[in-house]
């Protein structure tokens, strides 16, 4: 009788991090990432800025290079 399907809560597993990378210090021509909520580890183009989200992404980029 207690038994209800509780389906937003069945399986707590970290698949749709938002993951908030931290990059660390650059090593080489890449930097690794680690996010600081589910841990995971990535690695980073130095060449690419870290604040690719949400301000310059390579069309902003783009456009502004054709601006001139
Ligand atoms: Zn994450």
């Amino acid at each position: 009788m207690d038994k209800r399907p509780d389906a937003s809560n069945t399986h707590v597993k970290v698949v749709e991090c938002a993951h908030f990378w931290r990059i660390e210090s650059p090593a080489g021509p890449t930097s690794r990432g680690k996010c600081k909520h589910c841990g995971s580890t990535q690695e980073f183009m130095n060449s690419i800025p870290v604040t690719v989200w949400g301000r310059s992404t390579p069309e902003t980029r783009k456009a502004a290079a054709a601006k001139r």
